[in-house]
Order: C-alpha cells, then structure tokens, then sequence
C-alpha cells in the first residue's frame, strides 16, 4: 500500500510502498523483491532515512521483542523495532542500564543503530556502537550475517551508522552497565552567554554523569547564547514521583497543527519564557531517573507549533581549537541574518570521526529555526563555517544536505561509499538519504 512517509522536520514527505510485516517469512519476503527496499524504525530521523521514492519502505515496530537476556553477561538480546522506552524499563528493573539515550522514548533500537546515535552525554559515555555486542543482518544478496568486532569487522562498522543502508537488521545484543542509582540530582547553573556555558561545561565535565545546556542564540552581544547548563548525577535514592508511563511521538503527530507559531518575536517570546520558567523552578531537585532519561518526552508541543511546514535542525560538532573563532563566525552570522532561532544547546563530545558518523572530539551545538525559504540559505552559510572550523553536521537532523558539502566534511566520504557499493553493488537498499548525499 502507498502511503505518505514524511520526515519528522516536515520537509521531505514521500508516497511509496510501506509493508508492517509482524513475522519472520513476511519480513524476509518484503525485503526479497526487485525495487529497492530500506528499514523504518519509529520514522524519528529529522531526514528521510526510512523511505525513499520509488523504494519499499519495511516498518520494523512489530518485531519489538527481547530475544535473550544474560544477566551475569548483561547481554540484552532484542529485535530492532524495541522503543528505547521499553528498553530504559527493562534495564532498570532488573538494576541495569542502557547509557546512549537519545531524547525520546519512542526511537527504536534499530534506528539508533542506522545513525550510530549519541545521548545526552555524549563525552563520558560514547556511542551506540560502543554498546553492541554483535547483530544480524540480513541482505537478500547475501543471507543472514552475524557481525561483530571479531565477524565482519568492517561491515559492523558500515552498518552501525550505515543508514540503513547495508540492509536489515533482524537482532542485535547490546552490552548494558550497572546502574548507578535510581534517582538523579538534578542541577542548573545560568550562564551569561556562550563562551561562559563552555566554561562552566568544561569544569563540570568530569565531575557528573549527565552534561548538557540550552541557549538563546537569539540575544545579541555579550548576551548572546545566555542560557542555563544542566547537569544530572545519579543517587541511590526512591523518589516519591509517580510513574508515568511513557507515550508515543510520530512524524504524522508532529505536523497536526496547520500553521507554524514561531516567527522572530514569538521566538525570542518562547525562549524568554522558558528561561524565566526555569529560574522560577529552582537550581536544584533530586528526580525520578525515569522523569529525566528523555528530555524531550512530555515537550512534545515544542515540536507541533511549527506546523505543517515543519522545521530545520542544525547539529554541528566543532573541534575544541576551532570553537573559538567557530562562535565568531556564528555570531556574526547570526546577526546578521536575524532568523526565528527556537532552540540552541549544546554538549561536549570525545573520539574520533570516521566514515559518516556524527563523532569526534569538541563541541556539539544544535539549534533549529522554522523551515521557510530563508532557512536553506542559513544552513548553507552554517555548512560554510564548519568546514572552515574543520566541523561535521549530524546527517540525522539535516533533509537538505548536498553530496558535496558531506564530501567536504566528512574526509572518510569516499571510502564509506566505495565500502557500500561493494556490499551492494545493485543498491538494493536505498532511500531519499542515499539519493540525496550520493553514496
Ligand atoms: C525528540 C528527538 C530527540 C533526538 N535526540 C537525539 C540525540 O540526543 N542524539 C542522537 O544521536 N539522535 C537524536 N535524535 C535522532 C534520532 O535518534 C535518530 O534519527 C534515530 O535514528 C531515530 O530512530 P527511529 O527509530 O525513529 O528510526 P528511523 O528514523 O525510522 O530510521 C533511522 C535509520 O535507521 C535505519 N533502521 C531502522 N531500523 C533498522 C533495521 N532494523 N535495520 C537496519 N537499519 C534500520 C533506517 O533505515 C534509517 O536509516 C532525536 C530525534 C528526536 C525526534
């Protein structure tokens, strides 16, 4: 059946074939055909990463079981379409923990491995990949494979963070860690402006488990990026909160409502009103670990008062001793072309870069503005600032990206192509992502 795949920033809405099978000869038959074929885990990618035109998109969210489970291992070993949120509760429960969450509940397993995702602390933890044991993939051309870092080295390593693209994922087992605590103490600090969040960033780094910020990008001069840096640390506390259950977030959600709310005033109104709301809250609370795994579930608005027309996000990560002429150059830009700026926050990463992963050492900054015309060239003017400062963008957040500019940023562009095109030569998994940077 042909339907409306959109992704969720609203910009690229795609009609093809989309097949839910719920067993095994199903899914092996949707993905056994002569068009090409390409995953969809909970469709949360900003890009169109799950579908493509002319492409049978395979919806994984019925296959959302845990396979096996090896407590003494701490092996968990599932099926791609299990929500992150469904993961969070089995590991708590049985005193363990998943450490690479990205913000909502609601993406899948599976989609974290086609992005090779990063949680909110990035720099103390590491990667998805840093966490799988091993997986299954299969490709119609080539069976079942069991990769790891000891089978098919190279293509676990094309595959997490491969977009889908080498094929399907049927299981895959994840290490999980002790958990330290069920509970978190919860702080905030306010920062006059970007440079003194960095600061402030750097002193914390070490010394909590969680580290992230939001700022207004929208203020201007010595105010500019002022804004509040959060940190978590885990305690070994029962809060007394209720359990809420966690609720679920689509791409068709997200576009509702018809008109976008956020122009220049309502977005420095937004943003106002938030940092007023956080002074008003206090510095500090000790929370259920559940309240705060995801910090975007229950903030779901935020994301529906774009409207139809959907929004850009832009996450770039700027090496440490670029990151000073890096904010020049954004500021700079910033004022000069005045764009609605509804979020920016920031986090600290470490590792190096390598095929197209969204990884390496400095600072990660996000930021997102309503899509209209004006905000391709913005991006095209951000694009132009990390690849002087030697920066990468995150592909997941970006529908607009060109083959080049992923080319000129990303040095390892060719080989994680000409990887690809070995395995599957006859492409046949593809999706709007592939056509668009060209791999
Ligand atoms: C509110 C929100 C917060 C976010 N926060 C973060 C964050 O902090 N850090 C971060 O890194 N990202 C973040 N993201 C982005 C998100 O984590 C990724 O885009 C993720 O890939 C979405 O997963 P999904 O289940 O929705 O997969 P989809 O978007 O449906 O798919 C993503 C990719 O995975 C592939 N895939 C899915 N299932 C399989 C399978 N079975 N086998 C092989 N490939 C498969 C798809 O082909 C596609 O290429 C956020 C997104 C949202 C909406």
């Amino acid at each position: 059946m042909q339907i409306n795949l959109p992704s969720l920033d609203g910009t690229e809405n795609i009609t093809a074939v989309c097949m839910r099978p719920d067993r095994y000869t199903r899914l092996y038959e949707a993905l056994t055909c002569d068009t090409p074929v390409i995953a969809r885990g909970g469709g949360l990618s900003y890009c169109n990463a799950g579908a493509g035109r002319g492409c049978r998109t395979v919806v994984s969210t019925c296959f959302d079981r845990i396979l096996a489970f090896d407590a003494e291992k701490r092996l968990l070993t599932v099926e791609p379409g299990m929500r992150l949120g469904d993961l969070f509760e089995f590991a708590v429960r049985h005193g363990l923990y998943f450490p690479v969450l990205p913000g909502h509940p609601s993406i899948t397993v599976g989609g974290c491995a086609g992005f090779n995702v990063h949680g909110k602390t990035q720099h103390n933890v590491g990667h998805f990949i840093d966490y799988v044991e091993r997986f299954t993939l299969f490709h119609p051309d080539h069976g079942e494979i069991t990769c790891s870092r000891t089978d098919h080295e190279s293509l676990f390593r094309l595959t997490i963070g491969g977009f889908g693209l080498t094929g399907y994922i049927t299981n895959i087992t994840l290490r999980l860690i002790p958990l330290k605590g069920r509970s978190v103490l919860f702080q905030k600090r306010f920062v006059a402006n970007l440079k003194e969040a960095v600061e402030v960033m750097k002193q914390l780094s070490e010394k909590v488990d969680v580290l992230y910020s939001w700022n207004n990008l929208n203020k201007t001069g010595d105010a500019f990026g002022e804004g509040i840096v959060f940190s978590e640390q885990f305690i070994d506390e029962e809060t007394s909160a209720r359990d809420k259950p966690f609720h679920l977030f689509t791409p068709d959600m997200r576009s509702v409502l018809r008109f976008n709310f956020y122009y220049r005033p309502s977005a420095h109104m937004e943003c106002a009103v938030y940092y007023n709301m956080e002074r008003l809250t206090g510095v500090e609370k000790r929370c259920a670990l559940k309240a705060t795994a995801f910090p975007i579930h229950g903030k779901e608005i935020y994301y529906l008062l774009f409207g139809k027309q959907g929004l850009r996000e832009y996450q770039m990560l700027i090496p440490h001793d670029e990151w000073a002429g890096a904010l020049d150059d954004l500021r700079a830009l910033m004022n000069r072309m005045k764009m609605p700026l509804t979020l920016g926050s920031m986090k600290f990463f470490t590792g190096a870069q390598d095929l197209l992963n969204y990884r390496g050492d400095g600072i990660c900054l996000v930021l997102d503005v309503p899509a209209n015309r004006n905000s391709v060239e913005y991006f095209n003017k951000l694009d132009e600032i990390v690849i002087a400062h030697k920066g990468v963008v995150n592909l997941s957040k970006d529908s607009r990206l060109t083959a080049g500019t992923v080319a000129t940023m990303f040095p390892e562009y060719e080989r994680f192509k000409n990887e690809l095109n070995e395995f599957d030569p006859k492409k046949r998994f593809n999706s709007a992502l592939r056509m668009r940077i060209d791999v």
